[in-house]
């Protein structure tokens, strides 16, 4: 490469092959690059800036956290924020859940979850107990173990060989479901195959050799906002019970109120042993993320395990994250988000339902709250996806931002080959008048789209 180097030539980017705008500040649910343009953030980055941009208390709560002490290691100290945030999120989570332990990003919280459950079995003398068990069509994170349980066919594909400790099942995804059921038959018989699935695992492994299974309650990157059955988590519940499974659900998309509720686990009135969160907590303002825990494991720890969790990281808990969280938490409760969010969603999920009804390119249109996502479809009257390698929902996206918004293109693994969706995510304090041009966006955008395929 000849030439003057410039700034840009010395980071290593996510991907060589595109180009970044230059972001120089962001306002509300607004971003403006260093050419003036404006980009509606219509999937709040990774669905992480819950509160939009320029929110000035979380700025100032850093900034005098920052100033008090801006490092405290949390295997000698505790401070004063992390103690009220994870107050704060304990009354939050499930009743059953009361003890909070903060990492940096939500790999390493699910990370921690399955070394957590995998130390829960050792100490009580059941050390065989440390295969995970997740799902195809879910995503917990990049490092290993998060990696190894979730079903990201391409960000594993790379390192599969390292990828040895974890065994899958297949999401539940009624509209094309896995185990060749149909939602009615399901209700009929009063079975559900994408459950007992896990329980014939379990037995086929051997549940000695069982540690945990890991879920997201609503399937975000991978399914584009995939809702489980009635009654699949409270199955999923019962086996885990019968086989001493310890259960993990995921909530580093779908919490702090990104589908309506605190978290997603409450639509369906079941408590799992461990809650992982990320993303919204900080309203993306700091990295932050970590896991609730039931106070069966952390009992069992404090009994068998001499209170020590074998873990740890040296920015766990970190001051600053901290004082960005409680201060976010706060702001949730106070500007009441989540009520807007679960309004704004309604308003958006019908708007969306109006426009795959104009396009022949959109297909479902699913999700809760403000997680919405839109499966994107060949043709929807043949319901054809698309040949896969085609990146069709990248390229959607690109039409958008050069409208002027910004989405959360998606793949899973639908019939075999990767289906494309676009996640639509705004932050929770997003108007109507916005929610409106994001729709107006959006059906640009497919119009362009849709006119460049043909
Ligand atoms: N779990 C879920 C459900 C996610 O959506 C993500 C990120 O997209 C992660 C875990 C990983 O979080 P992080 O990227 O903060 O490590």
């Amino acid at each position: 490469m000849g030439g003057v180097k410039q700034e840009k030539d010395y980071v290593f980017h996510r991907d060589f092959t595109k180009s970044y705008p230059l972001i120089t500040h962001g306002e509300g649910v607004y971003l403006y690059d260093s050419q003036g343009k404006r980009y509606l953030d219509a999937s709040s980055g990774a669905v992480a800036a819950n509160l939009g941009h320029g929110v000035g208390e979380i700025a100032e709560a850093m900034a005098q956290q920052a100033m008090k002490a801006g490092f405290v290691h949390t295997l000698r100290f505790e401070t004063e924020v992390l103690q009220e945030l994870a107050r704060e999120i304990g009354e939050l989570a499930p009743p059953t859940l009361n003890r909070v332990y903060f990492t940096s990003g939500g790999s390493e919280a699910n990370e921690s979850a399955i070394k957590l459950a995998r130390q829960y079995h050792a100490d009580r003398g059941q050390p065989g107990k440390h295969i995970a068990i997740g799902r195809w069509q879910s995503y917990h994170g990049n490092t290993m173990a998060s990696l190894s349980a979730g079903g990201d066919i391409k960000r594993r594909k790379m390192y599969t060989p390292m990828l040895n400790h974890a065994r899958h099942i297949y999401s539940p995804y009624c509209k094309r479901c896995p185990y060749g059921k149909t939602a009615e038959t399901c209700q009929k018989d009063n079975t559900l195959a994408c459950a007992d699935d896990l329980e014939r695992l379990i037995r086929e492994l051997g549940p000695e050799n069982i540690s945990c299974f890991i879920c997201e309650p609503i399937v975000g990157s991978q399914q584009g906002a995939g809702v489980p059955p009635e009654g699949y988590l409270r199955r999923i519940r019962e086996i885990c019970d019968r086989y001493e499974v310890v259960m993990i659900v995921d909530e580093v998309m779908t919490g702090f109120g990104r589908t309506g509720t605190n978290f997603a686990i409450e639509h369906f009135g079941v408590e799992p042993d461990i809650l992982t969160f990320g993303k919204g907590v900080s309203g993306g303002y700091a990295p932050l993320a970590g896991m609730v825990v039931s106070d069966k494991l952390v009992d069992s720890l404090i009994q068998y395990g001499n209170g020590r969790f074998v873990h740890g990281y040296t920015f766990s808990g970190h001051p600053v994250s901290v004082a960005a969280g409680l201060a976010a938490v706060r702001y949730y409760r106070e500007k009441r988000v989540r009520e807007n969010g679960a309004q704004q969603g309604d308003y958006l999920f019908l708007r969306l339902q109006e426009l795959q009804s104009r396009h022949a390119m959109m297909g479902e249109v699913r999700g809760k709250g403000l997680l919405l996502g839109v499966e994107l479809l060949l043709d929807q009257e043949k319901d054809l996806h698309f040949p896969p390698g085609l990146d069709m929902a990248e390229r959607l996206n690109q039409a958008a931002m050069e409208r002027g918004a910004v989405f959360y293109p998606g793949t899973g693994t639908v019939d075999g080959i990767l289906g494309n969706h676009l996640l639509v995510a705004p932050p929770l304090t997003i108007s109507r008048a916005e929610v409106d041009e994001l729709v107006q966006i959006l059906d640009e955008a497919v119009t362009m789209w849709e006119e460049q395929i043909r």
